[in-house]
């Protein structure tokens, strides 16, 4: 059960965080060094796929970009912090929604049904590992494995060749230059539009590249392009639906159909990351064994 139910039980993810924040307050206000997680970037992306830190000390009357203003920070305004504003995607709601737990916080207004997907679409994403001898704080999960093989796999279909010429062509020719989400003139970098994961079966192919300034990509994050691009200009659904209409464009002009829920691959994805588990825990015994011989045991 990875992909969204069928209905976002939550509160849009904003409000959703927002919602929160006065509990938050309270576990940080008993358990300060919980002040310093949240101010640090790693751990915010560990544990909320949050590319920014989620708060950020006041030091001043200026807001910091990507932050709410004082009003919309709440009760973290008054205790001197300012929260991040970047929440996007349904894998912010879902991390999110763990964290709250892991902390004895009750999600307001999410089913069991709603929390078990959002535990189920944290422990895809390998942020919690849980090999055969047990878990283990920060280890490397099978899942980070898994999911590259899936990147591997989801990368060198069918068969395609282009070169960096190429991609500088679609840069030029297909969005003049520009961010295929925001349309600003900036430094971009390559964005799958459909990502390539479990969840999206996207792939590394011209027609599903974009160029994307690092605001747009950061934010972007494992979405596709219509669920950020719906986000991003929820203000102005026109605006949305002529950059969908572009992208969507780009990739019929490179021969590019997303497989999405193609009947026959799914399964063999699947399969694919069983076989791969099979395979660590086979070769985690097989040395297990030779170090017991070696000790004697
Ligand atoms: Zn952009």
């Amino acid at each position: 059960m990875s992909q969204l139910p069928i209905r976002n039980e939550a509160a849009p993810i904003g409000a959703f965080v927002r919602q929160h924040l006065p509990q938050i307050l309270a576990y940080c206000q008993a358990n300060p060094e919980e002040f310093a997680n949240l101010q640090d970037r790693e751990y915010c992306l560990t544990n909320f796929r949050q590319s920014y830190a989620v708060l950020r000390a006041r030091t001043g009357e200026s807001k910091p970009s990507k932050c709410w203003a004082a009003k919309s920070s709440g009760p973290f305004s008054d205790a001197g912090y300012w929260v991040t504003s970047e929440w996007v995607s349904n894998l912010h709601t879902a991390h999110f929604i763990v964290y709250l737990i892991s902390k004895g916080i009750e999600p307001i207004g999410v089913s069991e049904d709603f929390i078990a997907w959002a535990q189920e679409t944290v422990d895809e994403f390998g942020t919690t590992s849980a090999a055969p001898g047990g878990a283990r704080y920060r280890s490397t999960a099978l899942g980070v494995a898994q999911n590259a093989l899936v990147r591997y796999l989801l990368s060198n279909l069918p068969y395609e060749t282009f070169a960096q010429d190429d991609w500088e062509a679609v840069k030029a020719r297909d969005f003049g230059g520009t961010c295929a989400y925001c349309g600003e003139t900036k430094k971009t970098t390559i964005d799958h539009a459909v990502p390539i994961n479990r969840i999206h079966l996207g792939e590394h192919r011209l027609g599903n590249l974009v160029p994307a300034c690092g605001s747009c990509n950061g934010r972007k994050s494992n979405t596709t392009y219509t669920e950020f691009l719906e986000t991003f200009y929820a203000a102005d659904p026109e605006q949305a639906r002529m950059r969908i209409g572009d992208l969507d464009t780009h990739a019929a002009k490179h021969d590019y159909q997303p497989i999405e829920d193609h009947e026959g691959v799914r399964p063999i994805i699947e399969e694919a990351r069983a076989k791969l588990a099979e395979v660590a825990s086979l070769y985690l015994d097989r040395i297990n064994e030779q170090l017991a011989q070696q000790r004697g045991c």
